[in-house]
């Protein structure tokens, strides 16, 4: 399996610390609102990276943080006149929501920063031991970036252009050594959240936390870490710089990036309004087509949201969901027992084969679909109301894997109870025999928007999925 890592700008060949197991810290979202689809990118994409190492049976164990103490929470708390805690929490709630929703599976541990503050108090003391950090006057403590000498590796910075860069600015004020020294721990400002530390009553810096709570969850060196590619500098890199300095060892062996999320072709940002949460889609649209829209593209390109592509990525699941609808009615109303298998055997393999070559080739979700959708033509004109059941069902089994590893659900919930086209399809012959045409069309549009022919036959109405 080939994971493309941005500590070397290179596909390379996966392998885990330990046989078998894979851990991995996806950073989560900062929980003071409703998340966007652009937070939705990296849950769907690192979700599906999960689900695809667990079907090739390792035991993934999932780290994904909520970040609830930070200065736009505070600002929240501040704007309805409540605590942290309380928008933290009411936010955390509807965030697993959307991520049901998303078919996101719940992460093995899901840290909350404000629960781990002791674990970030211990790894700044020991950053400061080893010469790594220090306190300025006010109670701040810095990272003294400098003394980290792989500093800029993840994302291939040199650190003196980074000091040239921000030469000119003034940081008067400041008591840092280096203009490039970030913070470990804040003193409280009126009116903010604060613990006690040795140094300050107040807060940790974000990365930090980060660090602490992978070392806490998954130990010191990790298999993956991931994000959005917004977070390789300096959120990224400043996780590496405290751990590796902290630990003596690497933090993670892959680092995995996804692409940023755009409307209309311009940067998704709140303050130009061009912004959707995850909860204005879920009005519009099942979720699952959300989840598709994702996986259609290769989560390392940027991705463009708009309406007509959210509805070619509507069309392309409903493919996918008729497909699977029409299998169950056929499977369900089998005449045949047993029809000869090792075609559709060999036919399945190929498929699958080529699903899994795309998802080893650094989950390219988009070629992984395609396979799907050449899998779903091949079904589609293979199988009538001859095939035998055990052909129905290798095939239904083999359409729900391939979905499933995509977390992609082909069950529709809103489907269409069988009894109810067969009520439909009646109401349809009576109105045909009094003459009322109009009505008999009216009911043959409803069940085709809703995928389902008719086909007038000798032997009465059939139907199929389309
Ligand atoms: P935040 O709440 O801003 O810390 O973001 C949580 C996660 O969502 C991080 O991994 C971000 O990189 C990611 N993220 C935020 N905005 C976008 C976007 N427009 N497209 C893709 N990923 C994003
Ligand atoms: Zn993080």
């Amino acid at each position: 399996m080939k994971i493309f890592n941005t500590l070397s700008r290179n596909k390379e060949e996966f392998k885990p610390i330990e046989d078998g197991v894979v851990s991995m810290y996806v950073c989560g979202p900062t929980v003071y609102n409703y998340i966007h689809i652009g937070n939705a990118r990296p849950m769907i994409i690192f979700d599906t990276v999960r689900r695809y190492f667990e079907y090739k049976g390792f035991n993934v164990n999932y780290v994904s943080n909520f970040t609830d103490v930070d200065d736009k929470i505070i600002k929240k708390a501040n704007e309805e006149g409540t605590t942290c805690d309380v928008i933290s929490e009411r936010y955390i709630e509807e965030c697993k929501k959307d991520m049901e929703g998303l078919n996101v599976l719940p992460a093995t541990t899901h840290p909350k920063a404000t629960e781990e503050i002791s674990g970030m108090i211990d790894m700044i003391n020991t950053l400061i031991e080893k010469g790594y950090a220090y306190k300025t006057d006010d109670g701040t403590v810095y990272f003294r970036t400098r003394e980290f000498e792989e500093y800029g590796k993840l994302s291939h910075k040199n650190i003196d252009d980074l000091e040239a860069g921000h030469r000119d600015i003034n940081v008067k004020g400041e008591e840092k050594e280096d203009y490039l020294d970030f913070v470990l721990w804040k003193p409280k400002k009126e009116g903010e959240p604060y613990w006690d530390s040795p140094w300050s009553e107040g807060r940790p810096g974000w990365h930090i936390e980060c660090s602490v709570m992978a070392k806490k969850y998954l130990g010191d060196c990790i298999d993956i870490h991931a994000g959005g590619e917004d977070l390789i500098f300096p959120h990224h890199e400043n996780e590496i710089a405290q751990s590796e300095s902290a630990n003596g060892v690497t933090f993670a062996n892959y680092w995995m990036h996804n692409g940023f999320l755009n409307i209309d072709n311009k940067k998704m940002s709140k303050s130009a309004g061009n912004f959707f949460t995850v909860r204005d889609i879920s009005e519009k649209y099942d979720l699952q087509v959300l989840r598709f829209f994702m996986l259609s593209a290769h989560y390392r390109n940027p991705l463009n949201f708009s309406a007509e592509l959210m509805e070619s990525a509507k069309a392309g699941l409903d493919r996918i969901c008729n497909a699977y609808d029409n299998l169950m009615y056929l499977y369900e109303n089998a005449r045949n027992d047993i029809s000869p298998i090792e075609e559709a055997k060999n036919a399945s393999a190929e498929y699958i084969a080529k699903f899994e070559s795309a998802m080893e080739d650094d989950f390219n979700t988009a070629d992984a679909i395609s396979a799907i959708f050449e899998f779903v033509r091949y079904i589609n004109q293979d199988v009538n109301d001859q095939t035998g059941a055990n052909v129905l069902k290798l095939y239904i089994d083999k359409l729900s894997m391939l979905c499933g590893i995509l977390g992609i659900i082909v069950e529709r919930e809103d489907k269409i109870p069988d009894e109810e086209i067969e009520r439909l399809i009646d109401e349809r012959q009576v109105a045909r025999k009094n003459k009322d045409y109009k009505r008999a069309d009216e009911i043959r549009d409803e069940l085709l928007k809703k995928g389902i022919a008719l086909e007038d036959t000798r032997e009465g109405v059939k139907y199929k999925w389309v």
